[in-house]
């Protein structure tokens, strides 16, 4: 076959050489351009058989026959498609002759001319030939003819010749000395001034968009305005242990072959699961093992001490709730004001204290229970939660707001009213601006100075945000330790927020988002005149910033999980903002959170975030960031909002440099928004996402341990450990309190199966916090569907594992600057102790036969919509890497796959398609995968809910709010219950119940519990 096939092209090549005949020449050619074009491999064969000297020497000898000359062309532009055969070309004189037909702008012969410019674009595709080209000169050729053929092409009526031009500069600038040559040759500013009459027409979109590509390939490459891109906090790690963290594996610079189609070069899913193929664990073996324990045996007692509902005593528990009964009463009549001082920030150790010294307790009490006894307000009434069913969200609000109130006068309780703003505008700012405190006294006197403007501020609180008490969280805030030693308080952490009645469409993708913003970008190179350049905040170094200078927004960041480390002043309304690296390292720049004050009205404001990370983001599919403005707060409606226009992400000209303590040629990413704040002069804040700090996570246990009925809810909070900045970890207890003390309840107290959960690995994604929040505050209702669920489960849950990285403002790590979640496989007590403990605590549960029933930890996750689970399965990881297994020889329960069918019909975010049940290799040292191989827990989840919105189901179209987020918590808790009614033997008291309370269809009947095991296999992708 190919043999013949080369005959009969040499058969070609002969009678083109002998042939004078016009027509059988045209018709040779296009036979020989549909061939070139069918067959790929056809430009090796024409190479091969020195065709390429044929058809160059045929287009020499036919210069002046337009109509021949058009065809040559078109078999050099497909022989140049072949990188090999355009090379050879190259060398053979192709592009000089190439250039002799190119000719500036003129109406004739312009389909050789368009043919002679997409040859030259095919051949500069080999990098020798643009080398080539830039030495003799035809870069600046080609900028003169594209200049010539803009100007003068002003009906728009050659528009291909015009992008051919501009392809040929494209693929010449792939090339270092491409971009070189064309900076010099004042590419930049021939180009941009040349767009900007293209920009109104839709039609010219082709040549914008290859315009633009250009000017950002050859934009100069910056380092960052930073000194080095090591965090700007830094902490010592106990031991010998280095703090300086070896920095991950960079990308590469790919610009040289850089072919980026900036509205079309995001769709990389399919490149991402063909990785995630190659990433998956075919071991069968190592699948199948059971890995020993990573520490001595007898370590394991110390975690009796956290199971104290294995060894209650109920004359106790009769008579400490009816000393909780007392305490009540005392704390009822305790004033109400704003210094209480929370025993906690004392008792907290030194912060390589072992989890061992806190807990050697006598049993029965529970170590560190001490530390929160919190005292009540006396307006703070009892918060009980009388939620009905879950689903009726919105009574369920209400019901909160009236049962929660604050206020004393009535009249104020009931209504959400707008309170008016105070007549000095200044008093608020006052707290939130340190600048100025810090003028006056640096050390002293800042506190009792704000605590006043504290008291003033919570006498205005109304109190009605369901689980959130001003009072409770300043307490808390307090005593929780960080690195930079915070004093302020962000206001909506402080106050509070109420999620928005509804959530908000995603934001509709506009065409030229991008593209403008780019260009944008470029005139500062172009007109560096128009720029202001001024460093206006900068945790680095704070004298360089100028707090309250005209005409500037002025910025902070110095609060809990704050992170901004440094903004600058472009233009009179743009700042570029740079965000801290993870303490002790270089990297994981993700979280945003900081305030911006003196903002005018009506005027949008352009952010550019530049020192982003990860090559695609969801800000790019409607996703907006949040926003909270204390002035909209004071006037009645404290929430944070999705805000933010023409957002785009996309990858920008500042590199790592190894000078900087970075990656060499690292690249990072821009993300741009528009704002237009509600209020002139106010105090904003904007954030990533939805803000939960860690205290704001124990004032709300404060709340809930309060807002429970003790006689029905069994509640424990203990502290698992201290982590590394000295914050207690807390670990809780939820089950339901014995019916009575006869032993047959008693027995069914004991018995209950565990239920293991636990959020916030990974601290920027404060997602998995409300999350959390939402399962929480369900578990502690009087919803009988929770008090049905109690009696099933006993619930351990650490609601936040990084306590310190969420403190700090980290995205990823903890302060050791590690990625907690990739440390289970043998977590350090001395650099990860919540993980070493929490997986001590598994191994015990184990030891004593009391592995979990299910165990999941709540993520968030930046690139995908919808709630999703993770699990594991080795028949599923074996199918998909597409291993020959024998599968009457490897059985698996799928069990796995019940709580996530059920998640799909029970919660509206959920959905089961996004769940996936592969081990990957990557991920062997993550809770999920180490809890279900050495834990041996069947139903091991990871719960990834998205920052941005759904693409399925009833909230298709809408980002997520926190009110959506906390419902998926307690949606999570009604699948564990039907899970429960499905796959566990259950007394006909908790079935009848059950059939009362849930709407029972048949697939939750009792015999489907029979066949519960049963899934076909057919129905596994
Ligand atoms: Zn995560």
């Amino acid at each position: 076959m190919a043999e013949q096939e080369a005959s009969g092209l040499q058969v070609l090549l002969s009678t083109l050489q002998s042939s004078c005949d016009k027509d059988v020449l045209l018709n040779i050619l296009s036979v020989l351009t549909d061939l070139l074009s069918l067959d790929r491999k056809f430009g090796i064969k024409v190479q091969k058989a020195e065709a390429t000297d044929v058809i160059l020497s045929l287009t020499r000898q036919n210069l002046g026959h337009h109509l021949n000359l058009t065809h040559c062309l078109w078999v050099l532009r497909v022989c140049a498609s072949n990188v090999a055969a355009g090379t050879m070309l190259g060398i053979n004189g192709a592009m000089e002759l190439l250039f002799k037909v190119i000719t500036p702008y003129s109406k004739q012969h312009v389909r050789t001319v368009r043919a002679a410019i997409e040859a030259l674009a095919a051949l500069l595709k080999s990098k020798s030939n643009s080398r080539q080209a830039v030495n003799r000169g035809y870069l600046g050729g080609l900028l003169r003819l594209y200049q010539d053929w803009h100007h003068n092409d002003v009906s728009n009526n050659y528009i291909y010749i015009r992008r051919g031009l501009l392809l040929c500069l494209k693929h010449i600038t792939n090339i270092q000395l491409g971009r070189e040559t064309f900076l010099g040759s004042r590419g930049m500013e021939i180009l941009f001034t040349s767009v900007q009459d293209c920009l109104s027409c839709k039609n010219l979109d082709p040549i914008v968009t290859t315009v633009t590509q250009i000017l950002r390939k050859c934009y100069p490459k910056e380092p960052l305005p930073l000194v080095t891109v090591r965090s700007s906090y830094s902490f010592p790690l106990p031991g010998n242990v280095k703090t300086e963290r070896p920095c991950m594996g960079s990308e590469d610079d790919n610009e040289s072959d850089g072919e980026e189609d900036m509205e079309t070069d995001l769709n990389k899913d399919d490149v991402e699961s063909k990785e995630e193929d190659y990433d998956l664990e075919t071991d069968v073996n190592k699948l199948r093992s059971r890995p020993g324990l990573d520490r001595p045996e007898e370590e394991l007692g110390q975690y009796e001490a956290m199971c104290p509902e294995l060894s209650l005593n109920f004359q106790e528990l009769d008579s400490e709730s009816e000393e909780e009964k007392k305490s009540e009463d005392r704390t009822e009549n305790l004033p109400s004001t704003s210094s209480h001082f929370i025993p906690s920030g004392n008792s907290v150790k030194d912060p390589n204290c072992r989890w061992r010294t806190q807990s050697g307790t006598e049993a029965g009490s529970d170590p560190g229970e001490k530390d929160f006894k919190v005292p009540l307000q006396s307006s703070a009434k009892k918060e009980k939660c009388s939620r009905s069913l879950i689903g009726e969200k919105r009574e369920i609000v209400e019901t909160v707001q009236n049962a929660n109130s604050y206020e004393e006068d009535p009249a104020k309780s009931d209504t959400f009213s707008p309170c008016p703003l105070p007549k000095e505008a200044a008093w608020y700012k006052k707290i939130f601006n340190p600048q100025c405190e810090a003028s006056i006294d640096p050390t002293s006197g800042v506190r009792s100075e704000t605590s006043e403007i504290m008291t003033k501020l919570l006498e205005e609180h109304q109190g009605n945000i369901p689980f959130h008490s001003p009072h409770f969280y300043i307490a808390r805030a307090k005593g929780t330790k960080s690195i930079p030693a915070y004093r302020d308080l962000a206001f909506p952490d402080f106050w509070g927020h109420q999620p928005p009645p509804s959530c908000k469409p995603m934001l509709e993708r506009q065409y030229g988002v991008q593209r403008d913003k780019v260009l944008d970008d470029v005139r500062r190179l172009i007109q560096p005149g128009d720029l202001i350049g001024r460093t206006v905040f900068d945790i680095d170094e704070p004298s360089h910033s100028s707090p309250g200078a005209p005409d500037c927004l002025t910025f902070f960041s110095k609060f809990e999980s704050g992170n901004l480390r440094k903004a600058i002043q472009v233009r009179e309304f743009e700042y570029d903002l740079i965000m801290n690296a993870d303490v002790n390292t270089n990297q994981h720049h993700q979280w945003f959170y900081f305030e911006v004050r003196g903002m005018k009205l009506a005027v949008p404001y352009r952010f550019n975030i530049i020192n982003c990370e990860k090559l695609n983001s969801q800000f790019n599919y409607g996703m907006q960031l949040v926003m909270y403005s204390v002035k909209e707060a004071l006037q009645g409606r404290p929430l944070w909002l999705r805000a933010g226009h023409n957002i785009s992400y996309y990858k920008n000209h500042y590199r790592c440099s190894a000078a900087a303590g970075g990656a060499r040629g690292k690249c990072y990413y821009t993300l741009t928004f528009s704002i237009e704040f509600p209020h002139e002069d106010d105090v904003c804040y904007l954030a990533y996402h939805y803000p939960y700090t860690y205290s704001a996570m124990m004032s709300h246990l404060d709340v809930l341990e309060q807002s429970r009925n003790p006689k029905k809810v069994y509640w424990r909070q203990q502290v698992l450990c201290q982590t590394l900045g000295g914050n207690p970890c807390p670990l809780l207890t939820i089950t339901a309190m014995p019916e009575s003390r006869k032993s047959d309840d008693l027995e069914q107290f004991y018995s209950r199966p565990y239920v293991f959960l636990m959020a916030r690995v990974h601290p920027g994604e404060s997602n998995a916090s409300w999350v959390m929040k939402g399962t929480l505050e369900f578990l502690v209702s009087s919803d009988p569907i929770a008090d049905l669920l109690r009696k099933c489960f006993i619930f351990k849950i650490v609601p936040m594992l990084n306590p310190d990285g969420v403190i700090n403002g980290n995205h990823r790590c903890s302060l050791s600057g590690d990625d907690l979640n990739r440390q289970w496989l043998a977590p350090s007590s001395q650099l990860h102790p919540t993980i070493y403990h929490t997986k001590g605590l598994l191994y015990y549960l184990r030891s004593i036969g009391r592995a979990p029933l299910v165990f999941c930890d709540y993520h968030g996750h930046s690139q995908k919509k919808n709630v999703f689970l993770y699990g594991c399965s080795i028949k599923e990881t074996l199918w998909q890497a597409g291993c020959m297994v024998d599968t009457a020889v490897i059985t698996e329960d799928v069990g796995y796959r019940t709580l996530p069918k059920i998640l799909d019909k029970v919660a509206p975010a959920f959905v089961m398609s996004s769940c996936s049940f592969l081990v990957e290799k990557s991920r062997e040292s993550t809770a999920r995968v180490v809890v279900w191989q050495e834990m041996g827990v069947l139903r091991s989840y990871t719960m990834e809910s998205t920052y941005c919105g759904c693409s399925h189901g009833l909230y298709k179209g809408l980002q997520l709010g926190t009110q959506e987020l906390e419902e998926m918590g307690s949606k999570f808790c009604l699948a564990l219950l039907i899970l429960h009614l499905k796959s566990l033997p259950c007394s006909k008291k908790v079935m009848a119940q059950a059939a009362l309370l849930l709407d029972l269809d048949e697939e939750i009947t009792i015999t489907d519990r029979a066949q519960r095991l049963e899934v076909p296999l057919s129905s596994l992708p």
